[in-house]
């Protein structure tokens, strides 16, 4: 039977990797993006999915998104925007936006894929936090807040959902070398490259692994689980 999966924020880096190693799992995959539509429907070519443009934290964008791909079996809530500011300067706009994407944007898909899943009895949801939502950043105040918050989302919902066979799992990179990151600059990303006892940045693939294996039957008695991906960064 085909599995589908949807990954959010799918056009490049971890959930591009993410999609791939799925597809190489065997999963149909449906590739989200905001901007990056010639990224995103070169994945989806490579996945056997639809690139599919929505902003996660529009809850009719994403309604919208679920009435062209369908119900899924798997949902990863990988779109997330990050940036650097001190708190004291933190606009309402700015604290919105971080909340709005990175935790409302997993509400509004979460919420989308549950009446499917519910009626299935079956299903698993994978969120990508950070190791910032498990120990503090400085200057990074409203994304580590959304990184905690998907901690917590992540155990509830566990707990909420396991009577029904769902399981809802969690990935908390460290510092991976993506699109993201770079705004840190090279000298930065060395010293933090440093950090991990493992001794390097880590890649997406190393991250897309991870919630490959959290997705697979392998690990169908892992619910609620926070696996951090971080060269031992946090341990
Ligand atoms: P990235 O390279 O900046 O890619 C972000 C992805 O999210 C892009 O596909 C982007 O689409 C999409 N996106 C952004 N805002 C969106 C929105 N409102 N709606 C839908 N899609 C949206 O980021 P990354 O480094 O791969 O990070 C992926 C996830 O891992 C994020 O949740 C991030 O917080 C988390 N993470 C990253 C690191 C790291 O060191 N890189 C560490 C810990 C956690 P477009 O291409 O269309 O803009």
């Amino acid at each position: 039977m085909e599995k589908i999966a949807l990954v959010t924020g799918a056009s490049r880096g971890i959930g591009k990797a993410t999609a791939l190693a799925l597809a190489r799992d065997g999963w149909t995959v449906h590739v989200n993006y905001i901007r990056s539509r010639e990224a995103a429907e070169a994945v989806a070519a490579q996945t056997g999915g639809m690139a599919i443009c929505a902003d996660v934290s529009d809850g009719q964008a994403v309604s919208a998104m679920f009435e062209k791909i369908g119900p899924v079996d798997l949902l990863v809530n990988n779109a997330g925007i990050a940036g650097q500011i001190q708190f004291q300067d933190i606009t309402d706009a700015q604290w919105n936006r971080y909340l709005g994407v990175n935790l409302g944007g997993a509400r509004n898909t979460i919420q989308a894929v549950l009446p499917h899943m519910l009626h299935e009895k079956a299903g698993c949801i994978v969120n990508i936090s950070s190791i910032w939502g498990l120990r503090g950043a400085s200057c990074e105040v409203a994304y580590a807040c959304t990184k905690a918050a998907l901690v917590g989302l992540t155990r509830s919902l566990a707990l909420e959902l396991a009577p029904s066979h769902i399981r809802v799992n969690c990935v908390a990179p460290g510092v991976i070398n993506t699109d993201m990151v770079q705004v840190l600059g090279q000298e930065t990303l060395r010293d933090l490259a440093e950090q991990p006892p493992l001794g390097r940045l880590g890649t997406p693939e190393d991250v897309a692994h991870a919630v490959a294996f959290l997705a697979s039957d392998k690990a169908s008695f892992l619910t609620g689980q926070i696996l951090a991906a971080d060269g031992g960064f946090i341990v």
